[in-house]
């Protein structure tokens, strides 16, 4: 039988916090329970939001948690050239284009067309105007060539095309993992997403589906903010032949406001709180475990 493997994928662009705890704890527990393997992976994509203080940070603070994973920790900056070969099968398979506006040109596009019902992604942000799909191949090189800023966007029209029948994934109604329902993924709401950077080939969306393939996650545990992201994920694991693991998609712990906890949160930060004395027991109190 194989080993059913979790993992907990934070990204050292800032402290870890509440949420995170109950993550990773979650994590650990629904892996214990399962007799499973647990994985940390660092998400350092972002090479100029994560830094080195950070992810020793993160080390620290889910040891203090009592937090167990496997060696060696898979970080993904150190994998830009494979995420660069996958990108390269999506480009030569025509399911990305450059993208070329910037967040203001959108913005004054959809104003000029005066987009009040101009559609949004899940997140609230406006869908990329797909204009740029229409340039010719000589035109994105002569732009590609003169150094213009572009991000590779997939082009869901195209991706979703190419799909047989509809898309789905499987997610646990709870923790304990005795029941299934079938999601279906609607990743036309997130429009023509990025896919990757000019200079960084991947996005967390392009990252994310190769390592989970990669390290043979077979669950995914992770928060509910999430969920609707499972959407295209699912379309990039169909388009590349990844075959797709299971999700839990827990509660999010919230803050005094009732609002979702934030990176600048500090009080809320592990470290604050240890250094106020609280004890990792009282953690899993706090989030409920
Ligand atoms: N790195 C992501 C984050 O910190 C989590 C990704 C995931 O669990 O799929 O929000």
């Amino acid at each position: 039988m194989t080993l059913l493997t979790f993992r907990f994928a934070p990204s050292p662009n800032g402290e870890l916090h509440l949420g995170h705890a109950y993550s990773a704890l979650l994590n650990q527990q629904m892996a214990a329970r399962a007799g499973g393997r647990l994985l940390l992976r660092i998400e350092d994509i972002d090479i100029a939001r994560c830094t080195p203080e950070f992810e020793a940070g993160i080390f620290h603070d889910l040891k203090w948690l009592g937090l167990g994973w496997e060696e060696p920790v898979r970080r993904q900056s150190e994998h830009f050239a494979e995420y660069r070969a996958v990108l390269d099968r999506l480009i030569v398979e025509e399911l990305v284009y450059p993208g070329f506006m910037s967040r203001g040109e959108i913005r004054a596009f959809i104003a000029e067309t005066g987009g009040r019902d101009w559609p949004r992604d899940p997140d609230g942000v406006p869908l990329y105007p797909s204009l740029d799909k229409a340039l010719s191949m000589k035109e994105r090189k002569r732009r590609i060539a003169e150094n213009i800023p572009f991000a590779w966007r997939l082009d869901v029209e195209a991706a979703t095309a190419r799909m047989s029948g509809a898309l789905s994934w499987f997610e646990f109604t709870d923790e304990t993992m005795t029941a299934t329902h079938t999601v279906e993924a609607k990743p036309q709401a997130w429009g023509d997403v990025i896919v990757a950077r000019r200079d960084i080939p991947t996005s967390y969306h392009l990252a994310v589906v190769v390592d989970d393939a990669l390290q043979g996650v077979s669950h995914v545990v992770r928060g509910q903010d999430l969920y609707a992201a499972t959407g295209v994920q699912r379309l990039l694991q169909e388009l590349l032949g990844l075959s797709p693991p299971r999700y839990f998609h827990h509660r999010l712990i919230l803050g005094p406001d009732g609002r979702k906890l934030s990176k600048s949160l500090k009080d809320t930060g592990l470290a604050a709180l240890r250094h106020a004395g609280m004890s990792p027991q009282d953690v899993r109190r706090l989030v409920g475990l």
